[in-house]
């Protein structure tokens, strides 16, 4: 079935139904909140022994005799640089160790840049008049909100099942030296859950952008988030880059916050050696150092690469279960009315929605009338602009299964009544 082919009275059917429906959810005053990529507090429960990890001050004794209570090594422990490079295979001597939130380093990095310059640039990007940034959309609401803080000009980059569209995000990066930088979330990207394509990982390493101190945020937040036990391969950027020479474009971000305590994790940047030494002049300016103790913690408590893979088992099975609900109320209610296409995801936090064109704003206004909060339909997109009023992002892992399986009963029920009354409205 193509929704196109609805009659107009098999439209009004399905909104007068969908809207009784919804009149009766409302009566019942229960309000769900839909909208938010954040672990659940089962998952919290999962990492409760971090907590106690470092309960000595012998365990603070770092490789070499460092004493991780005090002030000093700005760019993070021996040890835990190790753990990110065996988990994400980048050489240690790349890694620098951060604070609790890649967000925050990816903010650092593009200030920088913006005040500083970058390594291979002739003067601070600030200076340079007009930047401007690819944005593959949809994507990050809060990479986008980076750029815009900054005054960066956002370009939009169609998503594709296996990345973004290379041919228009290789031509605009080639034709314009104030395009300076990509946002890249790699592997089961937010919102549509994809892992770049080698071809495309490919692809951006041997990308001949215009401005030669052209940057990829690369950030790599889902590198261990796969939902089922098949491992999801994606190409290892830096590596790639070697071939062509281009691995000081690489700006890779990653952290623990979904793999322990958001907001008290142990987040890393990685990039070469160069791009290390001409960050850490700025960085020593900016800090004595980051929390070395947490650092520890996370050593300390996982122990090595393979037990952070296994304690993701243990995440993936408490959330399966919900992308699992969540797909079936989709699969049995929307999909056969052709109302919403989506592609299940194998990872990440985010279930992508693509409904027709012009409805993603009428679902979001219909869902929170009838309880449901939901991203804002265009959050997806720089300036939240979706042209198409076509996506949403729904987030299933907070929520209990319960709660969850109420908030999908009622949202696919919005979902049929706004989009039924979309098209019914749009054939007069
Ligand atoms: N990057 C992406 C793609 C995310 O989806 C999120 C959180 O939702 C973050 C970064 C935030 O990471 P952190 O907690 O390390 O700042």
């Amino acid at each position: 079935m193509n929704y196109h082919e609805l009659t107009k009275q098999q439209l009004a059917a399905i909104r007068d139904e969908a809207g009784a429906k919804l009149e009766a959810a409302k009566a019942g005053g229960e309000v769900f909140d839909l909208t938010r990529g954040k672990p659940g507090r089962e998952q919290l429960d999962l990492t409760s022994g971090l907590l106690g990890a470092v309960s000595e001050a012998s365990d603070c004794i770092s490789e070499g005799g460092f004493d991780c209570r005090n002030y000093g090594i700005l760019d993070g422990l021996p040890e835990t640089k190790k753990l990110f490079s065996d988990l994400l295979g980048i050489p240690a001597s790349r890694i620098m160790v951060g604070g609790n939130s890649s967000l925050a380093l990816m903010y650092d990095a593009l200030c920088r840049a913006m005040l500083f310059g970058v390594l291979g640039s002739d003067e601070p990007w600030c200076r340079a008049g007009t930047v401007k940034f690819l944005c593959p959309s949809p994507g990050y609401d809060r990479h986008f909100a980076i750029c815009k803080a900054l005054g960066i000009e956002m370009i939009p980059v169609r998503m594709n099942d296996d990345g973004p569209d290379m041919d228009e995000l290789e031509r605009l990066a080639a034709s314009d030296p104030s395009i300076k930088g990509v946002w890249c979330v790699p592997k089961f990207s937010n919102p549509d859950g994809v892992t770049y394509s080698d071809e495309v990982v490919g692809r951006f390493a041997a990308l001949r952008p215009a401005a030669k101190d052209f940057r990829i945020f690369w950030d790599n937040a889902y590198a261990v988030h796969e939902l089922y036990d098949e491992r999801v391969a994606l190409a290892d950027i830096f590596a790639e880059s070697e071939k062509h020479g281009t691995q000081d474009r690489v700006f890779y971000f990653a952290s623990t916050s979904k793999i322990t305590f958001p907001g008290s994790g142990v987040a890393i940047m990685a990039a070469t050696e160069a791009n290390l030494e001409q960050i850490h002049p700025y960085l020593a300016t900016q800090t004595i150092g980051f929390d070395k103790i947490n650092q520890m913690r996370h050593v300390k408590y996982f122990g090595s690469a393979d037990g952070i893979l296994e304690h993701m088992k243990r995440h993936a099975d408490v959330i399966r279960p919900k992308f699992e609900l969540v797909e079936d109320i989709l699969d049995r209610e929307l999909i056969p009315l052709d109302f919403v296409r989506y592609v299940k995801p194998r990872g990440g936090y985010f279930i992508s929605l693509y409904f027709p064109d012009g409805c993603a704003k009428a679902v979001y206004e219909t869902a929170k009338a009838a309880g449901v909060k939901l991203t804002p339909a265009g959050a997806t997109f720089p300036y939240g602009r979706d042209e198409r009023d076509h996506n949403l992002r729904l987030a299933p892992t907070y929520p209990a299964n319960d709660e969850l399986r109420r908030a999908m009963t009622v949202f696919a029920e919005a979902a049929k009544y706004a989009v039924a009354d979309v098209l019914l409205t749009a054939k007069g």
